[in-house]
């Protein structure tokens, strides 16, 4: 078991989650971030920081969103790790 960051993720540059975690579990993928299953905890730290509610626990992660499973495990694989929180990019409009 472990979390899973689904789609509300694509496009945030804020990263907010990355900081909280305690084992460097993170990927960065081109759209959005990966939790790596293997490396996850499941303290559950990640899951309030994100603002727009895109990290859950495997078991509740919505029907509709269940593929994302096996994406985070799959692009997680391929993806770098991020450690630190992203800033904007500079002259980004608010
Ligand atoms: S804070 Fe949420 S939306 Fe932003 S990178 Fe993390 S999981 Fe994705
Ligand atoms: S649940 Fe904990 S260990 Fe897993 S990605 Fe989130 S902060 Fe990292």
């Amino acid at each position: 078991m472990a979390h899973v960051v689904t789609s509300p993720c694509f496009g945030c540059k804020y990263t907010d989650c990355v900081v909280v975690c305690p084992v460097e579990a993170f990927r960065e993928g081109e759209q959005m971030l990966y939790i790596e299953p293997d490396v996850c905890i499941d303290c559950g730290a990640c899951e309030p920081e994100c603002p727009v509610s895109a990290i859950y626990y495997e078991d509740d992660v919505p029907e509709d969103q269940r593929p994302f499973i096996a994406l985070n495990a799959e692009m997680s694989k391929a993806c770098p790790p991020i450690y630190q929180k992203r800033e904007p990019l500079a002259g980004r409009p608010d």
